[in-house]
């Protein structure tokens, strides 16, 4: 990609910030070189905040697509007879560039997906942590040796590479989605085709000349951003080259890719849409359950699969939580995600940006009070005004919808049964969140939860150590853990006759 030698004249971007723009790797990893798509396609990116094109990006092909997974697939045997110290020290070493690099890698992130820099940070730290997390679990793949119940055999159990992995990302984590996945597949011994959100491939195109440097093998991890995402990847599920799908993405896609999945019954792992729960009873600690409230509101601008979607507060306490979390929300300074002291920055695009305004209009429509906010902001790019909503209906669509954008729901309740059964009243089952100071029912209700995780008197639960997941129509699998690693290998038992 040519440098551009300075910004022109009109753009809202620093000098740094387009030296940062021109720097980073703009093409497709391909078998360790950075390649064009075949036709020379490109697509823009932009900065949400401005609407500005910040770059063009190569637009991969079907063949493109093809070529990167023939890449993996080339790679696929030596990668997996690599010893796991190996493994574990290219995932450190790249561990530690990203700490190196974090305050511009940040900067990029923020300028191609608009989160305020310091959640960018916050973010980057997130990601490299998989990485520090997965080094080590690629040095405990274990096994085992068992005798028959006959006693005429012994069962000797180990794990293998699944082999060649499809792996795709969504736009709001655009680092950290990426390395939940490469974390784990890299320590197992399996290499990937990786397709990053069209939004935001800079993040990931930046992660993967990291790897690289950090001394990953040419063809383990291929990126090909695209336009096209259904006929890039569809023939690649259906070509029987590769052995696993991993999906971060909405229910509704993840639904497509099960059903192609199926024909070549690929391995899959589903990191899909949420609507959670955020419930607070008569006896929490409210301080805390407002400041709970921000984090699993806020985070992100609330474009998170675990953002508190519908927030219940015991009618005896729902005023005073409403007056406390409206006054902070309004407190919020929203703008540009490079902006000293923005604490929220703009939704991914319009289309998002009118999706929570038609949600927000709908609930009004339906009976709820604004508390605070309730506008899109009128200004350039696609912000929204931090808002709190009370008494909102459970017909409301932002009860069945995820919102994705800075808006807090405030629903009444009565009793612990009635709670759990709105709770649970969902087809998603990501996270919920549960605020108590009685231990029994913090138990009680965080069991009876339809979730694969609780938060119990915590506004977060993502943490790389942590098994993250969900259930019903919000997944399958686990990523992170101890347990992630095992998404990425197959066991194997080998009998052996001892007659
Ligand atoms: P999306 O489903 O529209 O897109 C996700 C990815 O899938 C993108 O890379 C997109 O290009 C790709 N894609 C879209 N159609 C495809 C197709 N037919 N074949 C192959 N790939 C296709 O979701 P999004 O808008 O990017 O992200 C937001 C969604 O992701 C929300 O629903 C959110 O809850 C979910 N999410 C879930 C988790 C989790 O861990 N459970 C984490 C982050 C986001």
């Amino acid at each position: 990609m040519s440098t551009p030698a300075a910004a022109p004249p009109l753009s809202a971007l620093t000098d740094r910030e387009w030296r940062l723009i021109a720097a980073a790797p703009h093409q497709l990893l391909v078998d360790g070189r950075w390649v064009d798509s075949e036709n020379g396609a490109t697509f823009d990116v932009l900065d949400p905040a401005t609407g500005e094109v910040l770059c063009a990006v190569a637009d991969a092909t079907p063949a493109d697509g093809r070529r990167a997974l023939e890449a993996a697939v080339t790679a696929q045997s030596s990668f997996a007879r690599t010893s796991p110290r190996e493994r574990a020290d290219i995932l450190t070493r790249a561990f530690e560039l990203l700490h190196e690099r974090i305050d511009d890698l940040a900067l990029l992130m923020t300028l191609e997906m608009g989160k305020p820099v310091a959640e960018a940070k916050a973010e980057i730290a997130y990601a490299a942590e998989f990485l520090r997390h997965f080094a080590g679990e690629a040095l405990r793949i274990d096994g085992g040796y068992q005798t028959a119940p006959a006693g005429d055999a012994r069962f000797l159990i180990t794990r293998q590479p699944v082999g060649p992995c499809l792996l795709i990302t969504p736009w709001n984590f655009p680092m950290a989605m990426g390395t939940r996945k490469l974390g784990p597949a890299i320590a197992a011994g399996c290499t990937s085709v990786i397709k990053p959100a069209p939004q935001t491939p800079l993040s990931m195109l930046a992660l993967g000349a990291i790897l690289a440097e950090a001394g990953l093998p040419d063809g383990v991890v291929n990126i090909v951003p695209c336009t096209g995402a259904n006929e890039v990847i569809e023939p690649l599920i259906r070509s029987g080259l590769a052995r696993k799908l991993s999906f971060t993405g909405s229910t509704k896609v993840g639904k497509i890719l099960l059903e192609q999945c199926a024909d070549k019954v690929l391995r899959t792992s589903m990191e899909l849409g949420g609507n959670a729960p955020f419930i607070v009873f008569e006896d929490a600690d409210l301080e805390e359950a407002v400041a709970g409230a921000m984090t699993a509101k806020m985070r992100n601008m609330g474009e998170a699969c675990t953002a508190a979607n519908r927030i219940y507060v015991h009618e005896s306490v729902i005023e005073e939580f409403g007056s406390r979390l409206a006054e902070k929300m309004a407190a919020l300074r929203v703008g540009r995600g490079t902006d000293e002291g923005v604490t929220v920055g703009p939704l991914i695009d319009e289309a998002a940006q009118a999706k929570v305004t038609e949600l927000v209009d709908d609930a009004v429509t339906r009976g709820a009070t604004v508390l605070t906010g309730g506008t899109a902001c009128d200004r350039v790019g696609y912000f929204y005004t931090p808002t709190v909503l009370t008494g909102v209906s459970p017909q409301a669509r932002m009860a069945t919808e995820e919102i994705f954008g800075p808006v807090a729901p405030l629903t009444p309740f009565s009793t612990e049964a009635e709670v759990v059964a709105a709770a649970n009243d969902t087809p998603y089952g990501l996270v919920a969140y549960v605020y108590t100071n009685d231990l029994r029912r913090a138990l009680r209700v965080g069991e009876a939860m339809e979730s694969g995780m609780v938060g119990l008197n915590q506004g977060v639960v993502s943490n790389p150590a942590a098994p993250f997941g969900g259930v019903k129509e919000s997944g399958l699998g686990r990523e992170g853990g101890s347990i992630g690693i095992d998404e990425f290998l197959e066991l194997k038992y080998i009998g052996i006759a001892m007659g």
